[in-house]
């Protein structure tokens, strides 16, 4: 099905031609590999790193149908080989330009490829708190990754600020591993699943609501935190060892830009019911378009994506 032979507008030659090229490997990009090959279509993954996306960061998953509980660490690792027995996953290889054209030109940290359709999976990056402290004291006491970094702080005291399911799920699996959790959020409830606040409650995780962090403070590592109270203004400076931030996430939509995808004010890739983007044969799935971020969601807006793809490259009902 691949038409062979297409020479890039410079000398630099192909690494290779495929029908459709699938950029980031967390579940959307996955799935959409298995459903784009056992669709019959030539296609690689490209993974700036190595595949699971954001879920890999997940303590403990224990809503994906299927796996009662799983780390996260461990259900990507299963995703990834169920992918693999279809796709190759080219990991390492951050996609540095794509461009439109004749075929799409897709330039990586190590090799040029060409396709005839590009699926958009490259999912989203920590929020960050953008406070004094918060960048310098990165990796010396502020992180964005409990199941990472929470060993370190073993019977220390840590804050984790936020108010939704990946915050409440980080104090969670903090406290379990035996650090001192505080959580620190902004309103007086939170977003998160209630049962994931009823664990909370039961586990008597002290939380200091309406409660902003105005800054990081630490020399070589944080010490403590300055807070303020959004109701009465106040500020005070609170001992801790750990500032986990969990407030959420921010699309990783520079290339959705490049190739003119529609977005939304928050940047999120705009598609339609079908995961078809604006553009013809750009395709897009998983946290890159919003939406209720759950991996069940990124599983199937891949596959969706991976069709829709099958379907105009076999039956286009548009040309571009
Ligand atoms: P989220 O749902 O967007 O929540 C972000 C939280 O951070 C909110 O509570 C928000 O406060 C707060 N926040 C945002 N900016 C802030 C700032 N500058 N300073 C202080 N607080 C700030 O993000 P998430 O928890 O990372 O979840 C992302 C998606 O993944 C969601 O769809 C979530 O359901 C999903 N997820 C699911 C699971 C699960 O099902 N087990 C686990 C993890 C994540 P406000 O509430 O006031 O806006």
């Amino acid at each position: 099905m691949t038409i062979e032979g297409v020479a890039s507008d410079d000398a630099e030659a192909t690494a290779g031609d495929f029908d459709v090229i699938i950029i980031g490997a967390g579940p959307a990009g996955l799935s959409s590999g298995i459903y784009a090959k056992r669709a019959g279509l030539e296609c690689i993954i490209l993974e700036k790193g190595v595949p699971g996306g954001q879920v890999l960061t997940s303590p403990n998953i224990e809503n994906y149908p299927g796996f009662p509980e799983i780390p996260g660490m461990k259900l990507m690792e299963v995703m990834a080989d169920h992918a693999k027995r279809y796709v190759d996953i080219k990991e390492g290889e951050e996609v540095l330009r794509v461009r439109g054209g004749e075929k799409f030109e897709i330039t990586t940290t190590s090799a040029k490829y060409t396709s005839r359709a590009i699926i958009l999976t490259t999912g989203s990056i920590h929020r960050k708190l953008d406070v004094q402290g918060e960048e310098g004291m990165t990796g010396r006491g502020v992180s964005y990754c409990a199941t990472c970094d929470g060993f370190f702080y073993k019977g220390r005291d840590v804050v984790v600020v936020g108010g939704g399911n990946t915050a409440l799920t980080d104090a969670l699996y903090l406290h379990s591993i035996g650090c001192k959790v505080t959580l620190i959020h902004r309103r007086d409830s939170f977003r998160a699943d209630r049962h994931l606040q009823d664990s909370i409650t039961k586990n008597e995780i002290p939380v200091v609501w309406n409660t902003v962090v105005d800054q990081i403070i630490g020399d070589q590592e944080v010490v403590s935190v300055k807070l303020r109270d959004l109701k009465t203004g106040t500020t005070h400076v609170k001992k801790t060892n750990g500032v986990f931030v969990a407030v959420g996430e921010v699309p990783s939509s520079q290339l959705a830009a490049e190739l003119g995808l529609d977005m939304d004010a928050g940047g999120f890739v705009k598609v339609d019911k079908t995961f078809r983007t604006n553009v013809p044969f750009v395709y897009a799935a998983g946290d890159v378009t919003g939406g209720i971020r759950q991996i069940v969601a990124a599983v199937h807006g891949g596959a969706a994506a991976a069709l829709s793809c099958f379907e105009d490259l076999m039956n286009p009902y548009y040309r571009r």
